[in-house]
């Protein structure tokens, strides 16, 4: 017998119990597959919106790492201006020690979009200097993204570097 999705337990989330699915599908079919994930990105549909993949930073924190955090507001960004939706901000949690992605928030436009890349770079345990040697569209908000790895890298173009 096996069992996906809410019966399994928290998060309850549609995508999770779909990649289950999927697992056991091939488990059954006798492939070699496993639930072994680091990435699971979670979305709130709300004005503006919320997503999150990885570790938070209080989450971070709470398993003794040092973190370096990288905070980019979406005030800063054209796109966003030229939408008219500046509120929000793009959140980067790094490893201090090795400048591991650990986690992203984004709250603000598309932001359920936007944390795919994020998701990519934590699951394939990607480093800041990843996204933030990665070329970016112009005007794009995704170009928030590159600029909240490179804050957390002390390395922001638009903002100040603290
Ligand atoms: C209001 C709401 C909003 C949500 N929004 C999101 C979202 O934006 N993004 C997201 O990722 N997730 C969201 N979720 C969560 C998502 O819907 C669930 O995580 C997902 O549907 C879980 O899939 P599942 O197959 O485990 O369960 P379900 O989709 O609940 O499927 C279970 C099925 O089993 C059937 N069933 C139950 N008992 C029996 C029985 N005895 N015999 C036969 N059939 C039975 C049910 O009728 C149902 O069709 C939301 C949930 C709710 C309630």
């Amino acid at each position: 017998m096996y069992a996906i999705g809410d019966v399994t337990g928290a998060p309850y989330l549609a995508h999770r119990a779909m990649v289950q699915g999927e697992v056991v599908a091939e488990v059954i079919a006798g492939k070699r597959a496993a639930w072994d994930f680091r990435a699971m990105p979670a979305a709130v549909f709300t004005d503006p919106e919320i997503a999150t993949v990885g570790l938070s930073e209080p989450e971070a924190k709470a398993q003794g790492r040092e973190v370096s955090i990288g905070k980019f507001p979406f005030s800063a960004l054209g796109r966003a201006m030229a939408m008219g939706e500046t509120a929000g901000f793009i959140k980067t949690i790094v490893d201090k020690t090795d400048n591991r992605v650990l986690g992203v928030t984004v709250v603000g436009p598309d932001a359920s979009d936007l944390i795919s890349e994020a998701g990519l770079a934590v699951e394939m345990g990607a480093y800041a200097e990843d996204v933030a040697l990665t070329i970016h569209p112009h005007p794009t908000l995704s170009e928030g993204m590159n600029e909240a790895f490179k804050h957390a890298l002390k390395e922001a173009v638009h903002i100040m570097n603290k």
